[in-house]
């Protein structure tokens, strides 16, 4: 099984994330846990070009199939494998990130991006996306009240582009609606946690 989860920055993904690992391979499940961009050498690598926050000017078409490279990459050599070997692979973040941030946000087009998110991962598409959903302005609040967290070049974005942010996720979940459950994240944390898990156990015992 492939779950990904999705939401803005500062819907406290990575945490709840971690918590759901954990929680899975207590309850016997082989699970991979791993994330977006990045997860491996190439992609890491990659993660570091795409965030500094001195580059910039690069431009969002660039961006875009950065993304998508590093997104291959870390499917050829990571999530495959891990599906082929029976794991449950849980990643955070994958192609919707992409459609909604530089499909919408940034305003390439849904379908475009997809196009070219089509030719990076084949058909391997998630049996389950996991959405959190936050207002821009209790993320952003998140992010700022967070010390240890790396400054990246989305943090400089104002809020209208996370507003943007937002709306291209609702866009493609229209698109993608089987897939998806939604969270509300603006509730407590344990409460983001136990909705999550439910939603995942609900989904896995299918
Ligand atoms: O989820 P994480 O905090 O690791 O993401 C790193 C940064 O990359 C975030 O600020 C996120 O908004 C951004 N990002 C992006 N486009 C993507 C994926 C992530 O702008 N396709």
């Amino acid at each position: 099984r492939f779950i990904t989860v999705e939401g803005a920055d500062g819907a406290g993904k990575s945490t709840v994330v971690t918590r759901l690992y954990e929680a899975l391979q207590n309850k016997g499940w082989d699970v991979l846990l791993t994330r977006e961009p990045g997860g491996i050498e190439i992609a890491e690598k990659i993660r570091e070009i795409i965030l500094n926050p001195e580059h910039i000017k690069m431009d969002k078409r660039t961006e875009a199939l950065l993304y998508a490279a590093a997104r291959r990459q870390h499917l050829a050599e990571k999530v495959l494998p891990a599906l082929e070997g029976g794991k449950l692979v849980l990643c955070d973040r994958f192609i919707d990130s992409s459609l909604a941030y530089q499909g919408y946000a940034r305003g390439i087009g849904i379908d475009e991006v997809f196009a070219i998110n089509q030719f990076a991962v084949e058909n391997c598409m998630p049996d389950l996306t996991l959405y959190f959903d936050v207002r821009p302005e209790v993320g952003l609040a998140r992010i700022n009240a967070t010390k240890d967290r790396e400054i990246n070049r989305l943090d400089l974005e104002a809020l209208d582009f996370h507003e943007k942010v937002r709306e291209g996720y609702r866009l493609v979940i229209e698109r993608f609606a089987d897939r998806f459950q939604i969270i509300d994240a603006e509730k407590p944390a344990d409460e983001v946690f136990a909705d999550a898990l439910a939603q995942l156990e609900a989904r896995l015992q299918v």
